[in-house]
């Protein structure tokens, strides 16, 4: 089996870069991200204060978390419940980052993503696929672009959407988010030794995913 670990910050287009990838390749796109924000989105459904760690930790034996591909777009399963697309509202988001920093949540989430390596070809992304979660990956990214222009590029996915977004807000919690998810002591967001960087701040999306296929077809 071969994985492809990307990581990088909020809003880097890890995910949409992925996927795309990932179809092209034929390997199936992993986003661990869903599950921190399943149990986040948990959290807030049961009314626990994610501030307090023991109280999460309590609450983890009442969640399961199942992974399913459908027209090989993973959906997220909560308790029976596919909370797919509520699990990207913003207020989901800082919950996540939120949880992901207690290490019980994280070495929760750990076989659940590892089990995918094992059994198929994964394009897997995340904060600590290529310096925790699958350290032999076959390949491995760092996706980052700055601040104003990732923020910029999640305003604009979040309006067509539909969703009413303020680019001050948006940019002002990929900070906060980055510098929660970089500071933590549990697996902090970085890039791994023998990470290739890749910084799509002056690229678009058709060059961004050029360049991951190329780098991927360098390394295999
Ligand atoms: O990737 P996404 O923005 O959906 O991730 C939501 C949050 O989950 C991140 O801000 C981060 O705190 C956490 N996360 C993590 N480790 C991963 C993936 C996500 O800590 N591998």
């Amino acid at each position: 089996m071969v994985s492809v670990a990307i990581d990088g910050p909020a809003g880097a287009g890890k995910s949409t870069i992925a996927k795309r990838v990932s179809a092209e390749l034929g390997f199936i796109y992993v986003d661990t991200g869903a599950m921190y924000r399943a149990v986040g989105a948990a959290c807030l459904e049961k009314g626990v204060d994610i501030h307090d760690k023991e109280a999460v930790i309590a609450l983890l034996p009442d969640i399961s978390i199942d992974i399913v591909f459908r027209d090989g777009e993973q959906r997220v399963i909560l308790n029976g419940r596919d909370v797919s697309e509520e699990i990207r509202m913003e207020k989901v988001s800082m919950t996540a980052s939120v949880v992901s920093a207690i290490p019980q949540v994280r070495a929760f989430l750990l076989e659940l993503q590892r089990n995918f390596a094992r059994n198929y070809n994964v394009i897997m992304d995340g904060r600590d696929i290529g310096t925790v979660v699958l350290p032999n990956a076959e390949v491995k990214i760092f996706l980052t672009a700055s601040a104003e222009s990732r923020a910029e590029r999640r305003t604009r996915q979040l309006e067509e959407k539909g969703v009413h977004a303020d680019y001050d807000t948006v940019l002002r919690d990929i900070i906060e988010r980055d510098h929660q998810d970089m500071n933590r002591e549990t697996a902090p967001l970085k890039a791994a030794d023998d990470a290739c960087i890749i910084d799509t701040t002056e690229l678009n999306l058709e060059q961004s995913v050029q360049k991951i296929i190329d780098t991927i077809k360098e390394k295999l």
